[in-house]
């Protein structure tokens, strides 16, 4: 899953683009839900988030949740049966 971090400046381009309905505004900035994130896998070659924030290395891979690709579209296919 990637990570959103304190570099957000609450632009809201990135949750609507979201395929996985993954990012939402949290207390102070945008989230990133480690569990339907998928990194884009099964929808884009490139998390689409990171394509569309305006504020260079803003959205991360999370470092507490790396994740194979295998693992990812294993993700893609339960959300998306
Ligand atoms: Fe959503 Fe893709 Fe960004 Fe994950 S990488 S939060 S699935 S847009
Ligand atoms: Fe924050 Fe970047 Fe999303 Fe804008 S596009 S809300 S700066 S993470």
């Amino acid at each position: 899953a990637l990570l959103i971090t304190t570099k957000c400046i609450n632009c809201d381009m990135c949750e609507p683009e979201c395929p996985n309905q993954a990012i939402s505004l949290g207390d102070a900035i945008y989230e990133i839900d480690v569990d339907r994130c998928t990194e884009c896998v099964g929808h884009y070659d490139v998390p689409t988030c990171q394509s569309v924030c305006p504020i260079d290395n803003t959205i991360i891979t999370d470092p507490q949740h790396p994740e194979s690709r295998e693992a990812l579209w294993e993700k893609f296919v339960v959300l998306h049966p």
